[in-house]
């Protein structure tokens, strides 16, 4: 392991995002992650969200549930994907009747799949400017945007992208989470770019350790991330060694963390891919405890440990 514990005291704040599970079996293991994470106090945790109405019932659920059964303040995304804004808007005032007082307000990607050309619902929100606008109409959310790092592979360049997150903040957003990377230089560039266009809400980096090398490859085609050589070098060769590459990958985003506290970052988002193990060794690197405070049961308290030994996430 590469001695990259943190040797500073300025505390961070950090968010997870988890996805709503499908199986019985995922409900448990993303619950395992669930109860072992909220150990570590964050700021806030969020559910994503799929396209149509056939994704509202697993987010719904799941938020629901981490309402219901802790104290995590707990965001849902909502997508604008193939609804009229009158269907968006009856799914707003649900979540909210069920306690959901932040969301993640997106757009989403075209039905046909990533890459082909979106084309907002007739009658629905064209963006997550739109929709912005349309939850604050609703009631005062908290809520949080997209932005890209790398730029949206359908912007026409950086400026356009910083536009429609510009759009976003003037209409109400609090906060942008980015997509993942893994260059800083490229994030804070960004950074500079953002306030250089007067946009003022906090812009958190989204920070992904990596579980599967193949499957962030997959990902980042799709969203036009890049994975620099480094990480190629670090995890390429570690396919069939999964506790090398666990320890590695552990590395990568603790000093991918630390790089940028040291650049003035202090709020992170991680996705957490519904799994704890892989997030703990990133805090154990950074020097960060489960808060003392009890959150939870005797339950909740097995599942941690079980965590801890391995046998789960
Ligand atoms: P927007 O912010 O509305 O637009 C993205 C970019 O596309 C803009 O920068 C803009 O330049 C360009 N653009 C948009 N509209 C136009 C237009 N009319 N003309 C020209 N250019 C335009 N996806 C899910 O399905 N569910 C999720 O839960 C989810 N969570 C996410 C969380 C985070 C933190 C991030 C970064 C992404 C998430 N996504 C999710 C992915 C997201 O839905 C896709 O990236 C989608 O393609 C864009 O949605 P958006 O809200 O970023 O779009």
């Amino acid at each position: 392991m590469t001695d990259v514990t943190a040797t500073h005291a300025r505390p961070i704040e950090y968010s997870f995002e988890f996805f709503p599970p499908k199986s019985e079996e995922a409900t448990a293991g993303w619950w395992r992650a669930v109860e072992a994470l909220s150990a570590y106090d964050p700021a806030f945790v969020s559910v994503t969200y799929g396209a149509g109405a056939s994704s509202q019932a697993p987010t719904f659920d799941a938020v629901k549930r981490l309402i219901d059964e802790t104290d995590l303040v707990t965001a849902s995304h909502l997508t604008v994907v193939n609804a009229t804004s009158g269907e968006v808007d009856a799914v707003i005032r649900r979540f909210r009747d069920a306690g959901v007082k932040r969301f993640v307000a997106l757009r989403g990607d075209a039905p046909d799949g990533v890459g082909a050309a979106y084309r907002p619902h007739p009658g629905g929100y064209e963006n997550a400017a739109a929709l912005v606008v349309g939850l604050k109409a609703i009631d005062d959310f908290d809520i949080s945007v997209s932005a890209y790092p790398e730029k949206h592979p359908e912007s026409a360049d950086r400026a356009a992208d910083i536009a429609m997150l510009k759009a976003k903040a003037e209409n109400g957003a609090d906060r942008a989470l980015t997509q993942f990377f893994f260059d800083n230089d490229v994030f804070e560039d960004y950074l500079n770019d953002v306030l250089r266009a007067g946009v003022t809400i906090p812009v958190l980096p989204g920070i992904m350790p990596v579980q599967n090398l193949n499957q962030l490859r997959r990902f980042a085609a799709m969203c036009g991330a890049s994975i620099p050589d480094f990480l190629e070098r670090r995890l390429g060769g570690l396919a069939d060694d999964p506790a090398a590459h666990f320890e590695v990958a552990a590395d990568i985003a603790a000093e991918q963390v630390l790089d940028l506290q040291k650049r003035g970052i202090s709020e992170f988002h991680f996705y957490t891919m519904n799994r704890s193990r892989l997030q703990i060794a990133v805090f154990e690197r950074l020097g960060l405890k489960p808060a003392a405070r009890a959150r939870g049961n005797v339950a909740r308290e097995a599942g941690f440990a079980e965590e801890r030994l391995g046998r789960t996430g």
